[in-house]
């Protein structure tokens, strides 16, 4: 059967059932692998107000909400877009995944120099071997 998309627009995996949660917009009730969760930086402070404060010295606090919206008001309120057939079919959609795989190439960079020190050792270990024997 032909899909529309591989992940079939969920991140459930064969994975039988999970919760379901309340769009912060309409209110409709989605599966949790299918709402899109934003995190939004909200200061009660207006933008020009807030940077006036600051200069003066004042500390103007920033709060950060994560809201949880389902694919129709996602796509309405502009964080998600309608993408082609063969925009859906590429693994990289948008610049978050490019910085999260940043982060995960960082630790088989030092993995390989944490291998390393232990083969020499071992090689010393051999050498003392030998010269015991
Ligand atoms: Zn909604």
């Amino acid at each position: 059967m032909p899909k529309k998309r591989k992940n079939r627009g969920r991140h459930k995996g064969d994975k039988g059932k999970e919760p379901m949660v309340y769009c912060d917009n309409c209110g409709k009730l989605v599966p949790r692998s299918k709402a899109v969760r934003v995190t939004v930086p909200y200061s009660p402070v207006p933008g020009d107000l807030a940077r006036e404060l600051e200069k003066q010295g004042a500390i103007v606090p920033r709060y950060y909400v994560t809201k949880t919206y389902c694919i129709n008001c996602a796509i309405y309120l502009g964080i998600l877009k309608v993408r082609s057939e063969d925009e859906r079919k590429r693994k990289i959609a948008s610049a978050r995944p490019l910085v999260r795989r940043e982060t995960v190439a960082a630790p088989p960079a030092t993995k390989p120099a944490q291998t390393q020190p232990p083969t020499q050792p071992t090689q010393q270990g051999n050498e003392g071997a030998q010269t015991k024997s």
